[in-house]
Formats: structure tokens, sequence, C-alpha cells
């Protein structure tokens, strides 16, 4: 049997952030007794002092600390700092650089850790991965644990742009040709497949694919809804889980991720592509070169209008071409298509030109 850890809690409610302890204290008693710290950035105290306050205020014993950068280095020093303050309760808030370093420290220094993510952009709020930086500009993944609990206060994810959930849904829709990947390595010999975190991850894709049958094009108010923010933590939190099951990334990330950390890792200098939108970019070549159904994939990126049009992210064709054949080498251990796609300039020239036309 695997061994893995599930959270507490996941709640998803409007205004959830006004009553923490009180909606956690089944399972972490005494919560607002705690030594807790609070842990966000600079323009996220800007954006929301006054409920940041209200939050801390929760608490019989807080402190607020403001990352200043997401490293490795920073993370530990975090936790160095938890464990030698006695603090037994560290809290999130943000997007993917606060929620992975405040769950790195927390992991690091052994205490409970609740995410309070301010946007759904990516899987950041329930993964058991933390993304940080390490020596120079490359950011690396390292394994934690899934957090204690999760809470989406569905009101601060409406008033962020609405990109950021299309980011999160594009990180959704990546789980098709990453499933895939995992399922070419198992028989390459290279990995095993853990039937439930693949089910898991696969039952995230499909409720965003089939959301309302999959049809109509989604209006910026319709994402807005309490019900459609619900559906979207929810693939987020199952993804996680899966990872979590799985012991690894697979589950979540294949072809397309490496395509993204290739952008990240060698043209950060000329594109800067939100984590979940370049992952959806990548799913529709990865679906080519995978010789699946890509018109699924092209249906719901159209569906939700993810903004995948390479011009429209300032990626040229050169860099577009680039990255795909750097993308393997990314992560050299992991086995995917495209150790067995053709990766030429002339079929990535005509991919580019392909997504231009239909995006
Ligand atoms: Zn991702």
């Amino acid at each position: 049997m695997n061994q893995f850890k599930l959270p507490y809690h996941l709640i998803v409610e409007a205004g959830a952030f006004d009553h923490i302890p009180e909606k956690m204290d089944d399972a972490i008693t005494g919560i607002e007794k705690k030594k807790m710290i609070f842990v966000t950035e600079e323009n996220l105290k800007g954006i929301f002092e006054d409920r940041i306050k209200k939050i801390c205020d929760q608490f019989h014993q807080s402190e607020e600390y403001l990352i200043q950068r997401a490293d490795y280095d920073s993370a530990v020093a975090l936790a160095k700092y938890i464990t030698m303050n006695d603090i037994d309760l560290v809290i999130g808030f943000g997007g993917g650089t606060v929620l992975d370093l405040a769950k790195f420290a927390s992991f690091v220094s052994k205490t409970v850790y609740i995410s309070l993510p301010t946007t759904l952009s990516n899987d950041s709020l329930a993964s058991p991965v933390a993304v940080l930086g390490s020596t120079g500009k490359a950011r690396k993944s390292f394994k934690c644990t899934i957090p204690h609990a999760i809470m989406v206060d569905a009101d601060v994810i409406k008033s962020a742009p609405v990109r950021q959930l299309l980011s999160g849904i594009g990180d959704t829709v990546s789980k098709y040709t990453a499933l895939y990947d995992w399922k070419l390595a198992a028989k390459k010999d290279t990995e095993r497949v853990d039937d439930f975190a693949y089910m898991m991850s696969r039952m995230a894709f499909d409720s965003i694919c089939f959301f309302d049958g999959g049809h109509s094009e989604m209006t910026e108010n319709e994402l807005k809804t309490n019900s459609f923010i619900r559906l979207l933590t929810q693939a987020l939190v199952m993804g996680g889980l899966a990872m979590e099951i799985a012991g690894n990334s697979r589950p979540s990330s294949g072809s397309e991720h490496l395509f993204c950390h290739a952008l990240e890792e060698n043209f950060s200098e000329e594109v800067s592509i939100p984590h979940g939108i370049a992952v959806a970019m990548g799913s529709y070549p990865a679906a080519i070169f995978q010789g699946r159904n890509h018109e699924k994939i092209k249906n719901v990126i159209k569906q939700y209008r993810i903004p995948v049009r390479p011009s429209d992210n300032k990626l040229s064709r050169d860099v577009f071409i680039a990255a795909w054949q750097s993308a393997s080498a990314s992560r050299a251990d992991r086995y995917t298509i495209l150790r067995e796609a053709d990766l030429s300039d002339e079929r990535l020239g005509r991919l580019y030109d392909e997504m231009e036309a239909i995006f």
C-alpha cells in the first residue's frame, strides 16, 4: 500500500477567510491559540491590507512575514525562524510563489500548514511540491507534502484578473497529455503508473473539459461564479492529491510541462508566460506528437478562451521551435513523447503557424 496524507479540510466559500479558526477547529484543535506566522508578499499586503489584518486578528498570537525572494535558501531560513521561535502554525496567503515557499518552510519545520490561495492560477495551492529558485536562474521542484488544510475564499478569487483563472484551467487541461506521457514512460519501464493517481488526475481533466457539456464559450461572468470557482478548486486539488498518491508529479506533468520549463529556463529574457497558459499552449502540440485527439484539446482551449496563441504571448517562431527542441533536456530523467517525436524546424514551424491560425 502507498503511504500518503490527505488534507483535513478543503473549504471553498465566499467570505471563508473571515472564519478560519471556526472552520478549522474540529481538525486543528485550539487553532486560534496557536502561535501563527502569516506568510505573504509586499504587493499582496498592499492589495489586501484590511483582509490580512482581519485574518491575523482571529489568532491570539500572530506575526506577518513578507517574503523577499522565493528561493530554497529563503524557505530554509524561514523554516529555521519558525523552529527557533516555537511557531506551530503557518498560513500561506498568495499565489504560487508565496504558497510554495510557505509550504516548504512548514514541511521542513514540521508545522501545520494552511494554504490560502489568492488566485487559482496553478496547482500550487494543493500540490506536494514546492518550486523554488536554486542556483543561478534555474527553479527546481522540491518534494514536500500536501497542505494540512486548503481554504478558498471565492470573493478573493473573483477580485483577481480572469487571466489567472484561465491559467488554472490551463494547468488542468495539461493533464491530458501528462497522463499519456506517464503511461508511455511505464511502457518503457522507466516509471510505474499508480491507477488511483491516474484516475484522479483524469477526473480533474474531465471535470473541466466536460463542464457544461463542453460546448458553449464561457464568459468572464460565468467563470467568476461560486460554482465554477468550486469546480476549478476541486480540479486543482484532485491534481495535487494525484501527485501526493503517486509520490511524484507525473500525473500532472508531461511533455507540455517540459516545454514550459524550457521556456522558463532558456528564454526567460524573451518571454514570460504564466505557467498554466504556457502548459496549455504546450498541450496542443504534445497531443499531436502523441497522435491523440488534439481536437479535444483545441475545443477545451477555445471553450474557455485560454490565450494560447504564441504571438499574443510575445513568443516568436524561433523561440517556439527552440523551446520544443530543448524541452526534453530540461528534465533529462523523464521519458515523454518528445524522445520519439519529429521535432524538426520544419514540423515545429508548421505547428507554430497552425496555432497562430486556429487560436
Ligand atoms: Zn503545472
